[in-house]
């Protein structure tokens, strides 16, 4: 299987969004994967993953139906954007979700996906920082993406820190540390 992330559109968002993303994380994961690609397909919004009460989707519901997608089509990786607002069974909302690979089989497909909604400052009502946002989006599908590479979260000054606010996002580098790092190298370098 050829080592391609692809970026997976989930219902209405602005398309520039993912031109972006996708020539930013070409850049990070040059030594570890192929390439990075826009999916040409569309996967719809489900009315069956709002919450009507909580006013947000079910994160946790849409990453497995992404993983199914994935595996139906052989992708190695996908990485969805949501612009909506999303949460993960107890916690109040996520940035981000990601389904770990068992037994550190990476060869298997898998998903990960993140909302962006959260990460616009106009969500908090301040004015729009658009190289910010780029940031945050960037950090996020990183991060997510290093969960579906096996890796979990880190102590270290690195972009697989925990971040539970916005704040703890900002602060995170858009890096992984010298660990996390090798850590990938090593079970990337094991694939073919
Ligand atoms: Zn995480
Ligand atoms: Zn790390």
């Amino acid at each position: 299987m050829k080592k391609v992330i692809y970026l997976q559109k989930i219902g209405d968002l602005d398309t520039i969004i993912l031109k972006k993303l996708k020539k930013k994380l070409n850049w990070f994961f040059k030594e570890f994967i192929d390439s990075v690609e826009i999916s040409p397909d569309s996967i719809p919004l489900k009315e069956s993953e709002y919450n009507p009460s909580r006013r947000q989707y079910n994160g946790s519901l849409t990453v497995r139906r992404l993983h199914k997608y994935c595996s139906e089509s052989k992708h190695f990786r996908t990485l969805g954007i949501i612009d909506k607002d999303i949460f993960s069974g107890e916690l109040k909302f996520i940035f981000g979700i990601a389904i770990i690979p068992k037994k550190q089989d990476l060869n298997s497909p898998e998903a990960s996906l993140i909302q962006i909604m959260r990460l616009k400052e106009g969500f908090y009502n301040r004015p729009e920082n658009k190289s910010q946002f780029e940031l945050r989006v960037l950090k996020e599908a990183i991060h997510e993406l290093g969960h579906t590479f096996c890796l979990k979260h880190c102590n270290n000054k690195c972009v697989m820190q925990f971040s539970n606010s916005l704040l703890e996002a900002d602060e995170k580098p858009t890096k992984f540390c010298l660990s996390c790092s090798k850590k990938l190298k090593d079970l990337l370098g094991n694939l073919n």
